[in-house]
């Protein structure tokens, strides 16, 4: 470690908390060799270094009716190209079949923000899926949650109490981007402000429902803007914990209407890196295989990243191919140079030990 971010770089691996100038520092500095080494090393020290886990899901977007138009969302062009859809609980039973035939452990159930929806459609599909089907339930996205109380007229946490009665399992940190007032005014003005939706997690993890953060990086961001994002759920973690991992993934094109910005391999290897070193209160970093593809996923299992967030059997939000058998997974981890270690959502190794090859 030569260059001027040496000093930041030693004390990260060691395990020093670094401060948000630092990780700006970092991110501005083109020694991404340095930096990648580094979140490696970090990485090494934290978790088994022969071990990479991963898990199987299934994506279940159960409408694509939203009025919150975000600007990157395919969703918009498939209602105006008269493939508006929500799926009736016979068809969320059906994908919900199919994909544990297929052995996934968990369903990841998602949509839009459609006003339409009572409560009952979602604590009815909830009922069914850890009821019937006993599989674990992570869903819903902070806007959907936070609109739904609202259209309900109840308080946050009487909602999150009811849907957890019902079957809700965890949350992911969807619908994060990012969270600055920039971004959010540029991606979405009429989705919750960053402030709005790590209160939102914060009311998740309080209420027992943990889940998962991310980043959505690939447009007009800047250093600072990822740098403010960061310190956000670093910060919200600090309060109320919760995050169980944490996955940068950039922007798939979806429709014409949004650029997406080419991200250089080395510039996500990077943001790999600086989010182990930064990070030091979420314990694991997904590399998105989905979204990055595996020879990338490769490298980045090699820069800080310790799970390769798993198999998506469907997903409508995000097109591309990734890994979608569990015998997909086992090969890409293995020819990697690592063991595959299968695991439960919230991080539990011992429920599949025949997994471990
Ligand atoms: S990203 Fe989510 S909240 Fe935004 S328009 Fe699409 S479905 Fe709606």
């Amino acid at each position: 470690m030569t260059s001027s971010i040496g000093p930041i770089l030693e004390r990260a691996v060691s395990g020093a908390r670094i401060s948000p100038r630092e990780a700006y520092a970092l991110l501005r500095s083109p020694d991404w060799t340095s930096i990648v080494a580094a979140g490696h090393q970090r990485r090494l020290r934290l978790h088994d270094p022969s071990v990479v886990s991963y898990t199987a899901y299934r994506v279940i977007n159960y409408t694509n009716f939203c009025d919150v138009d975000c600007s990157f969302c395919s969703f918009k062009d498939e209602i105006e190209s008269d493939r508006g859809y929500t799926l009736t609980l016979d068809e969320i039973a059906a994908k919900t079949e199919e994909a544990l035939a297929l052995g996934v452990d968990h369903i990841f159930i998602q949509g839009g923000v459609n006003p339409k929806l009572p409560l009952s459609y979602y604590t009815d599909a909830l009922r069914m899926l850890s009821g019937k089907y006993r599989v674990h339930v992570r869903g819903f996205s902070p806007v959907e949650l936070l609109r739904l109380a609202r259209k309900e007229g109840m308080p946050l946490p009487e909602l999150l109490s009811i849907l957890k009665d019902a079957g809700l399992g965890s949350v992911p940190g969807a619908g994060a981007e990012v969270l600055t007032d920039r971004m959010r005014q540029i991606l979405s003005p009429k989705k919750l402000s960053g402030e709005d939706w790590c209160h939102v997690m914060g009311e998740c993890h309080k209420m027992g429902l943990p889940g998962s953060s991310n980043i959505v990086f690939g447009s007009v961001e800047t250093e600072e803007d990822v740098c403010e994002h960061l310190t956000l759920i670093r910060d919200q973690q600090d309060r109320t914990g919760g995050f169980l991992a944490f996955i940068p993934w950039t922007f798939q094109p979806q429709t014409k209407k949004f650029t997406v910005r080419h991200v250089r391999g080395w510039e996500y290897l990077r943001l790999i890196a600086v989010s182990r070193l930064f990070l030091d209160n979420i314990p694991n970093i997904e590399v998105s295989v989905l979204g990055m593809g595996k020879d990338l996923g490769e490298l980045a299992l090699n820069a800080g990243a310790n799970d390769i967030n798993s198999i998506v059997i469907e997903e409508n939000v995000l097109r591309s191919s990734g890994l979608k058998t569990l015998g997909a997974a086992v090969k890409f981890i293995k020819e990697a140079g690592f063991t595959p270690a299968r695991r439960t959502l919230g991080y539990e190794f011992g429920k599949y030990p025949e997994a471990a090859a």
